[in-house]
């Protein structure tokens, strides 16, 4: 039996040691620490290692193989072909493809997308290969991403920076202490209004009895898959216009380390959050150094100059993966064994089948993680991904006899993770 992640924690001094200030600001509470990301990554290594095996074939465990899949294999049989044109033959498929690159934002002048000025993809390892300490950078999103890039750049020098979002939110920060009962379950809210109303409400309850807000929506938690199923499309589509911004920045939160050295650059002015959009960039050069001239309009009404050497792309994971183009997606899409939802956020699933062109469950082919959005919509953080991989491990154990029903999220299930990696 593999150790969840708290108990490892707790039981590997190393990891212990670099958790000293998350257990500060949990107060001492290992499973409601925000362990840092790398030590989740230790972890997973370790137990990884623990099961593989040399390769295909040699036997029960893990085999590693390295390479991209690019298809299924052609009918009758199953497996997936990788790049390189080798080909592996497997009863079962699950796609656990994960979080893809974001998406490049809508642009009045996509010249900037095919310059140097344009950083893409902000986790790719070059980066911010160009920049030097001082450089001024707009980022452009003000989620979780522009606070992992806005403190790494600031970290190495950078700076000043503009981040910008059509609200002009970010994220909140955690607070330890506190319970708050689940209030969800027993009746699910009928509309997302409702459910602003409910939770609302919630909060100013747990605000009269000295309970922190944070705790009334990891109370609410467990039951978001369940009120988003029970949801027709456009409701569905009236919560991601209307509410999903407000939703993600309560739910989504910083480790309040995060948010002291977040308020300290701000604070400084190297940093500065924005409720703007674009409205168009020109290539300038200033003081014998190329820039790019943003014109921004701001919420609200105005207009403003920000001289950048680098637009950087924090919009956060793509999301549409249903629509994505990679080889993958584009042979389940083409040949009909996957279908993308109607609010483009990913694959449609039952259960964690695949549903085909004609929306039938594979018996075969099955997904995880962020492509199964349309079902779960909380599907980015790994405590739900466990519970996912919980109910699909119990389906293929039982393959071939008739289906068990889906087990729903428990709080319990979000005690091996705490509040977050
Ligand atoms: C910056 C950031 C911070 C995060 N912080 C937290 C946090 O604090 N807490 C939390 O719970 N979650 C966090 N998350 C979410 C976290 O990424 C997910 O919970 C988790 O990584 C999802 O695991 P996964 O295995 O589904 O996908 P991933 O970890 O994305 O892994 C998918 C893998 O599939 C591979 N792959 C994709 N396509 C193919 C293909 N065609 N062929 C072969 N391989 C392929 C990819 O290369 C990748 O290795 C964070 C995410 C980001 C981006």
């Amino acid at each position: 039996m593999q150790p969840a992640f708290g108990d490892w924690l707790g039981a590997n001094l190393a990891a212990r040691a670099a958790l000293t200030t998350a257990l500060e600001e949990s107060g001492g509470d290992i499973r409601a620490a925000f362990a840092p990301r790398r030590l989740f990554g230790d972890y997973l290594q370790e137990q990884v290692a623990g099961v593989l095996t040399t390769g295909p074939g040699s036997g029960p465990g893990l085999a590693s193989v390295r390479g991209e899949v690019v298809r299924l294999l052609p009918e009758p049989r199953r497996g997936v072909l990788l790049g390189d044109g080798r080909a592996i033959e497997a009863d079962m498929v699950v796609l656990a493809t994960g979080n893809m690159a974001p998406q490049t934002p809508e642009c009045p002048d996509p010249w900037l997308y095919d310059s140097r000025f344009f950083v893409p993809d902000p986790w790719s390892a070059d980066a911010f290969e160009a920049l030097s300490p001082g450089d001024p950078v707009l980022l452009i999103g003000a989620g979780l991403t522009m606070v992992d890039i806005a403190l790494k750049l600031a970290a190495a020098g950078g700076g000043p920076m503009l981040a910008i979002s059509r609200r002009g939110l970010s994220p909140q920060v955690h607070v330890a202490g506190g319970s708050w009962a689940p209030f969800l379950e027993d009746a699910l809210p009928a509309s997302p209004r409702r459910l602003a109303r409910l939770v609302r409400a919630q909060v100013e309850a747990a605000r009269t009895q000295g309970v922190p807000w944070q705790r009334v929506f990891d109370a609410a938690r467990p039951a978001v898959p369940a009120v988003w199923r029970a949801w027709t499309t456009p409701q569905k589509r009236q919560f991601l216009r209307h509410l999903r911004t407000r939703w993600d920045v309560h739910r989504h939160r910083m480790a309040p380390r995060i948010g002291a050295a977040l308020d300290a650059l701000i604070g400084g002015g190297r940093l500065e959050i924005s409720a703007a959009r674009v409205r168009s960039y020109r290539w300038a050069t200033q003081d014998g150094a190329d820039r790019v001239e943003v014109t921004l309009a701001k919420r609200g009404g105005g207009e403003r100059r920000f001289s950048a050497a680098a637009v950087i792309n924090c919009t956060g994971p793509r999301r549409d993966l249903g629509r994505l183009a990679t080889p993958l997606l584009a042979d389940l899409r083409e040949r009909g064994l996957a279908t993308p939802d109607v609010l483009g956020l990913g694959l449609e699933t039952e259960n964690g089948a695949l549903l085909d062109a004609v929306r039938r469950p594979s018996d075969w082919l099955f997904a995880l993680g962020t492509l199964t959005c349309p079902s779960w919509w909380e599907i980015t953080a790994v405590p739900e991904i466990n519970v996912q991989i919980d109910n699909l491990v119990g389906e293929l154990a039982q393959a071939g006899v008739p289906r068990p029903s889906h087990r729903l999220l428990s709080p319990e299930d979000f005690l091996d993770l705490g509040a977050g990696i």
